[in-house]
C-alpha cells in the first residue's frame, strides 16, 4: 500500500475522531437529516429555530467546504479532491447528514420549502449544486456528495483486482435504470403524497445510522456491490443522480477533447463512471471527476501532445539549415 492511500486512511479517521467528538459535543442540538428536513417543512414561523450562532457556524463551514471542493476541482489537484472527499464523508455525512434527497425534488414538486431565514446553509447547498451542475455538470456527485464520496474512495482503497467491469451492452443499457426509477418514484409520490419512500430507494440515511433492520440489510447488499462494481448505486440507481444527469445538458463548461480522442482509449479506460465512449463524453454520466482531464493535460501521456512534439520537431527539422 502506498504512503498516499495510508495518509488517506488516517485523515478519514481524522476526521471521524474529529466529527464525532463536535457531534457529542452538540448533544443539544442533533443535525438537521433528511426525515427532520420533511418535519421543517411542517413547522410554523413560531416554533421553527432562529438563525442563531450555531446557524451562521454551519453556514461558515458549508462555504468552507464548497470552496476546498470547487478550488480542488480548478486546480485539478488530486490531493485537495480526495481531502475534499473525506471532509463530504465526516462533515456533509456523519455530522450534518446534509445531502441532496429525492425529498428535496418532492419539496420541489409541492414548492414547499423550509423557511429561508432558518435554514440559509440549506438553500446554498441547494444553490450551489443547481448553478456548479449548469456550469460544470454534476461537481456534486463528484465531490459533494457524501455517499458519492464513500463509494469513490472504496474504489480508490480496494484492489482493482475485485472489480468486475459490465459488458459494454449491459452497462449502456443500465444507466438507464436510474431515470425508470426518477420516473417511477415521483410517479408514486404525487399519486400517494408518500414522501418515506426515501428510505427504500436511497442509502443517505445511513449517516444518521437511523434505518431498519430490512434498511440496513438492503444496504449492507449494495455496499457489497459496490466492492466490486465501482460507484455501483451512483451509475445505474441514484434518482438525484439522474435528476442532476438530466440539468447537466445544460452545461455551460464542458470537458475538452482533442481530435486524437477519436481513436485513443486512454480516458475511456480510466474513467470509473463509464462515461466516456471514444471521442464523446456523456454529459449525464460525468461527475467531472478530473482523471480524464488531468490525463489530457499530461504532455508525457496524452497522444495529443506527443503527436503534437513530434510535429513540432518534424518542422523544426525541415526549417533547419
Ligand atoms: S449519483 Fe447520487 S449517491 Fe452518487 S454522488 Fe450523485 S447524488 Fe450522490
Ligand atoms: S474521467 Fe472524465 S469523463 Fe469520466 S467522470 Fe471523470 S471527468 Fe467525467
Amino acid at each position: 500500500m502506498t504512503i498516499r492511500v495510508w495518509l488517506l486512511i488516517k485523515s478519514v479517521l481524522l476526521c471521524f475522531v474529529v466529527s464525532s467528538a463536535a457531534f457529542a459535543q452538540d448533544g443539544a442540538a442533533p443535525p438537521l437529516s433528511l426525515a427532520d428536513l420533511d418535519a421543517l417543512i411542517e413547522q410554523d414561523n413560531e416554533t421553527a429555530p432562529t438563525f442563531d450562532q450555531r446557524g451562521l457556524i454551519d453556514l461558515l463551514a458549508l462555504i468552507a467546504f464548497l470552496t476546498l471542493a470547487v478550488v480542488s476541482f480548478l486546480k485539478k489537484n488530486t490531493t485537495l479532491k480526495y481531502a475534499t472527499m473525506v471532509v463530504a464523508i465526516a462533515y456533509m455525512g456523519f455530522m450534518k447528514g446534509n445531502l441532496v434527497s429525492v425529498v428535496h425534488i418532492f419539496a420541489l414538486m409541492e414548492w414547499s420549502f423550509p423557511l429561508f431565514q432558518y435554514n440559509v446553509a440549506w438553500y446554498v447547498l441547494m444553490l450551489f449544486t443547481v448553478v456548479s451542475t449548469v456550469l460544470w455538470g454534476r461537481l456534486y456527485c463528484g465531490r459533494i456528495c457524501a455517499f458519492g464520496s464513500l463509494t469513490q474512495l472504496m474504489d480508490r482503497l480496494l484492489p482493482s483486482r475485485w472489480r468486475v467491469e459490465l459488458p459494454p451492452w449491459l452497462e449502456r443499457r443500465a444507466i438507464y435504470v436510474k431515470y425508470v426509477l426518477l420516473v417511477g418514484v415521483l410517479g408514486y409520490f404525487l399519486v400517494t403524497k408518500d414522501n418515506s419512500v426515501y428510505k427504500y430507494v436511497e442509502p443517505f440515511w445511513m449517516f444518521t445510522l437511523s434505518g431498519s433492520t430490512v434498511m440496513w440489510t438492503l444496504l449492507a447488499a449494495l455496499l457489497v456491490t459496490t466492492i466490486f462494481i465501482r460507484n455501483f448505486y451512483c451509475r445505474y440507481l441514484c434518482i438525484v443522480g439522474a435528476g442532476l444527469g438530466l440539468l447537466s445538458n445544460l452545461t455551460i463548461f464542458g470537458i475538452k477533447r482533442w481530435q486524437q480522442c477519436n481513436t485513443c482509449k486512454i480516458c475511456e479506460n480510466a474513467c470509473e463512471w463509464g462515461a466516456i465512449q471514444g471521442p464523446k463524453i456523456s454529459v449525464t454520466e460525468c461527475v467531472r471527476c478530473d482523471d480524464c482531464e488531468i490525463l489530457y493535460d499530461d504532455e508525457d501521456k496524452c497522444p495529443h501532445w506527443l503527436m503534437l512534439k513530434k510535429t513540432t520537431a518534424k518542422l523544426e527539422a525541415s526549417k533547419a539549415p
